[in-house]
């Protein structure tokens, strides 16, 4: 099925190339009707010295900016650490948008292609890079024709060096999201995460000092720097500073991406600005950060969607991605893809992830649920996995079994 699915992206990128096929939707706005209302001003100012790289680095303090790919590290605090590591230093962009259930890297790709781009090249300009490379999901046709035509047309605007901007294609390893395995990949290597330190900020790709960072986080950079970075913190919820897109999914009546203020809980996002659950559904659960992010009860569905608090109980916002799941939905079978997708994507690097992955899912599909056993297994994984995936796949099956009676996840008795 991967190959098929790999297959049609090809296919639909050739036929973009020749002219023959627009997909729908090739939205992005043309840099003409952006630079009409202010976009790449910031930039040109930043290139002439009249906008200094402190002032950019103390708005994106003020705004609260952090990573929005999954580990939410201060983003001005990792532009500085780059920007003061030794020349060449290099910048690549993460839109292997890979975790289940999250979109929202699509649609800012394929509707706001130039604020991304202009985020972009500010923070080349800010760590003062040699070159920058974009890594995609190949599996976005449209976002990797927007891009191309975007990005020639910045050349011929000559705001941009021809082949300053790389743009790569993923190869469909859901690893390659991983910032280390995505720049052993760019080098043209199999996506092996990397050990750390040295960490890619000092040693990244071709061994030199890199940035890394997810589409949204640079895609709000130009926002936050036309807004001002207080007034665009203050537009967080309580405690929580600005606006992040989340991927919403499941039984939920309209579904889609929202742009939201961080922090809003699962039931606000839910009925003010989905329209409430799906007719006939009552909410059981959701995950709050797609496949990883654990599953927690409809219980708990006050806490705030943002970095912090979900901790606390198990679980992580990561990418964003939330998935509604109804009293309609069978618990046991979310579980279950869920570690059948962990055992398929381990890289196979490291012990633990490569077989505990598949000894987990083992366990589950057990006759009997072997609580202790599962719970230690996980401790392990945990523990000792090298990267992310091994880390956070056992997040579904041990949230499930702290907050959800164990009937719900056993086995049936004539399965
Ligand atoms: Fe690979 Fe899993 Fe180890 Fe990460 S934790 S390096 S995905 S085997």
């Amino acid at each position: 099925k991967r190959h098929a699915d790999r297959a049609s992206a090809a296919d639909v990128l050739a036929l973009i190339d020749e002219g023959a096929f627009t997909p729908l939707p090739l939205v992005g706005e043309s840099l003409d009707a952006y630079r009409a209302r202010g976009g790449y001003r910031q930039l040109q100012a930043l290139r002439d010295g009249a906008l200094p790289v402190e002032t950019v680095f103390a708005e994106l303090e003020a705004a609260g900016l952090r990573g929005m790919g999954g580990a939410g590290f201060p983003t001005a605090r990792k532009w500085r650490l780059v920007r003061a590591a030794p020349a060449p230093r290099y910048l690549v962009c993460n839109a292997d948008e890979g975790e289940p259930g999250t979109f929202k890297d699509r649609v800012i790709l394929e509707e706001q292609t130039h604020p991304f781009l202009d985020g972009l090249l500010l923070a080349a300009a800010c760590i003062d890079a040699d070159r920058c490379w974009i890594y995609l999901r190949d599996e976005y046709p449209a976002a990797h024709a927007l891009l191309r035509r975007e990005i020639a047309a910045l050349e011929a605007a000559q705001l941009v060096e021809p082949g300053f901007i790389d743009l790569r294609r993923g190869a469909g390893a859901y690893i390659c999201g991983e910032e280390s395995a995505l720049i052993e990949s760019i080098e043209g290597k199999r996506g092996y995460p990397r050990q750390r330190p040295p960490y890619v900020a000092e040693a990244g790709l071709f061994g030199r000092p890199t940035l890394v960072n997810n589409v949204e986080t640079l895609a709000l950079v130009p926002t936050i720097l036309a807004a001002g970075g207080a007034r665009f913190g203050a537009l967080g919820g309580e405690g929580f500073a600005g606006l992040r897109s989340y991927s919403v999914s499941g039984r939920v009546r309209e579904p889609g991406v929202k742009q939201a203020p961080a922090g809003i809980s699962t039931r606000q996002l839910i009925d003010d600005y989905c329209g409430g659950m799906a007719e006939g559904h009552q909410l059981l659960a959701y995950l709050p950060g797609g496949a990883s992010g654990g599953i927690l009860p409809a219980s708990l569905a006050d806490l705030p969607l943002h970095f912090g608090e979900l901790e606390k109980h198990g679980a992580l916002i990561g990418s964003a991605a939330l998935i509604v799941l109804s009293d309609r939905d069978d618990l046991r079978a979310a579980v279950q893809a869920l570690l059948e997708f962990f055992a398929d994507e381990s890289c196979g690097q490291c012990t633990p992830c490569r077989i505990g992955t598949e000894k987990m899912l083992a366990l589950f599909e057990a006759p009997e649920l072997d609580v202790s056993l599962l719970n230690e297994l996980a401790a392990l994984m945990r523990d000792a996995s090298i990267c992310g995936l091994g880390q956070a796949a056992p997040n579904p099956l041990t949230t499930a079994l702290q907050y959800f009676p164990q009937h719900q996840l056993a086995r049936k008795r004539d399965e």
